[in-house]
């Protein structure tokens, strides 16, 4: 016997419906690439999704197209988060700091046949277009006045010019929800990009759950900065979360700089903000010396790479601001985990709060998780066991796009498909899951793990230091050793020594450091990680000394 409740797809075009029509008037404001604020609402959002769908089908594409964009967080990216998806067509965002001959591969993988791009990529879209080789339309983010001409890119068109002049009247079409509506690549660090395809139905899904109070936790009442990129997993969900809740949504544009940051979080009281730790470092770096308050600020997600604890108390003691240190992937939508206290840690003391805190967190509901031993067998949930981490739910990857790489997934003995994250993390008996490390960046010391995160966290907290990233070099007898590479504050000072007798005490003496390299950067990637395998590369003639 079936339920007899309405059978509704579950559709992105609802969510910019619902918006619209029951927060209209709540606020969007996007720092554009001129420099300058825009301001309209949720109401206009949808009036120009509308016209984005209709100036698509008036180029004649077929449902499953794809469109991408190399675009900030902004309005018309917003537009066509919307658009695009919305009327069947698939979003195809790309990453702008990759390289170039990358993206032209992802282009043409994708088969994109339409590109929207911002006006600060132009000369990245001059040197890339004649290699796109499906691309057919390529529209440039701005006014109509502030097209260039003679850019070489054949037909380019405003974009502003060809949304206005497009009919608001639409109806968005009814399709399975299990349709394609956007993609994203992995940033692919060894081999070619593989493309994440989400759904429909995985969309609205993880927005739902990530606008959860123990997940996200967005409300109509907050103003939410999401720094972290819509060129990147769909900026965390936060554009479909939004719509959902209502809240106002705050873009920075291209400006990411902690002055230009901090300033857009107090002008626009934004009360609730999500970004990777290097960027937050920014922030708190400009804030620092100046003596600088938050004045809205209550709360902030911060994840993409292990969140350092000498930042979430920064936040938590300094600036009154909860952090919520959160863990996903490109294959997961992003989310997989957010670290709230349960009821029973409230009454803790405050070190054991944050010992918890600084874990990835708990799994949110529609994302299963485990940890396996090197023959797959399950291993205990008691924070002391360290194994691969495996998930599955109905918003992570079954395959990559054009079934690249072959089957990603790995069955049980009860034939479950699961997914190996390639990270290696412990789970506690309260559910609490802590990653240790990257399986590919975990040092092995004589048989024993070494956690390079936990090395890299005491180096950070160390008032000197900016960046830390600790990788495994050769060693004789205990086949690595770890080393910890090292980038000063500016104007700070701190020796070899000083910072390995810094280590004593905090962690187990043979987990110490045989080494510390000072460096004046440590290469980052497109999506703001440590970059572990250039470090290496870098590093290859270093050899530990003494040997
Ligand atoms: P990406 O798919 O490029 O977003 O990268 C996903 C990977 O980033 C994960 O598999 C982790 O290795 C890492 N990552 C994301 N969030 C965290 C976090 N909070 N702590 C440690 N590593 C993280």
């Amino acid at each position: 016997m079936l339920g007899l409740m309405q059978n509704q797809p579950l559709l992105i075009s609802s969510l910019i419906d619902f918006a619209e029509r029951h927060h209209g008037d709540g606020e969007i404001v996007s720092r554009r690439v001129e420099g300058d604020l825009h301001r309209y609402t949720w109401r206009d959002v949808a009036r120009r999704a509308r016209q984005v769908a209709n100036g698509l089908d008036g180029w004649g594409l077929a449902f499953s197209d794809r469109v991408a964009t190399l675009a900030w967080n902004g309005y018309r990216h917003l537009e066509l988060y919307f658009g695009v998806s919305g009327s069947g067509r698939v979003l195809h965002t790309i990453n702008p700091r990759l390289h170039p001959e990358q993206i032209a591969w992802i282009a043409n993988h994708a088969e994109d046949q339409v590109l929207c791009f911002e006006s600060s990529f132009l000369p990245l879209v001059q040197a890339v277009h004649a290699k796109c080789s499906t691309v057919k339309r390529w529209v440039m983010l701005c006014a109509a006045d502030k097209l260039p001409a003679d850019t070489g890119i054949p037909g380019l068109l405003s974009y502003d010019a060809w949304v206005d002049a497009q009919s608001a009247d639409y109806t968005w079409p009814q399709f399975d929800e299990n349709s394609a509506s956007s993609m994203c690549y992995t940033s692919g660090t060894t081999g070619n990009p593989k493309g994440a395809l989400y759904s429909h139905r995985s969309t609205v899904l993880h927005a739902y759950a990530a606008a959860l109070p123990d997940v996200m936790g967005l409300s109509a009442r907050d103003s939410v900065l999401p720094v972290v990129p819509m060129f990147h997993v769909n900026a965390w969900g936060i554009p479909y979360s939004a719509a959902l809740t209502g809240c106002k949504l705050v873009f920075p544009g291209p400006a990411l700089d902690g002055k230009s940051v901090y300033e857009l979080l107090e002008a626009e009281k934004v009360t609730y903000a999500a970004g990777v730790p290097t960027v937050w470092q920014m922030l708190l770096q400009h804030m620092k010396p100046a003596g600088l308050k938050f004045s809205t600020l209550k709360r902030t997600v911060i994840g993409g790479s292990a969140c350092p604890p000498a930042m979430i108390d920064a936040f938590r003691e300094d600036y009154g601001v909860e952090v919520l240190h959160a863990w996903g992937m490109t294959e997961m939508s992003p989310l997989g985990t957010l670290c709230t206290l349960k009821n029973k840690h409230l009454a803790l003391p405050k070190e054991e709060q944050m010992k918890i805190l600084l874990k990835q967190g708990r799994a949110i509901y529609g994302v299963d998780m485990k940890i396996v031993g090197a023959d797959g067998t399950d291993l205990p949930f008691d924070g002391k066991a360290a194994g691969d981490l495996l998930v599955r739910g109905p918003w992570i990857v079954a395959e990559y796009f054009k079934g690249e790489g072959g089957d990603p997934l790995v069955r049980d003995a009860q034939g479950r498909a699961w997914f190996p994250t390639g990270d290696v993390a412990t789970i506690d008996a309260d559910g609490f899951m802590q990653i240790t490390d990257r399986s590919k960046d975990v040092i092995k010391s004589g048989g024993e793990w070494i956690s390079s995160i936990d090395i890299e966290n005491i180096a950070v907290a160390h008032p000197a230091v900016a960046m830390a990233a600790c990788i495994g070099v050769f060693h004789p007898k205990w086949d690595e050793r770890p080393i910890v590479v090292v980038v000063k504050k500016p104007g700070a000072e701190v020796g070899r020594d000083e910072l390995l007798k810094f280590y004593e005490g905090k962690t187990a003496k043979w987990q110490i450091p045989d080494d510390v390299v000072f460096v004046d950067a440590i290469p980052l990637g497109a999506t703001g990680k440590m970059l572990k395998t250039r470090l290496r590369e870098q590093l290859k003639d270093y050899r530990l000394p003494g040997l």
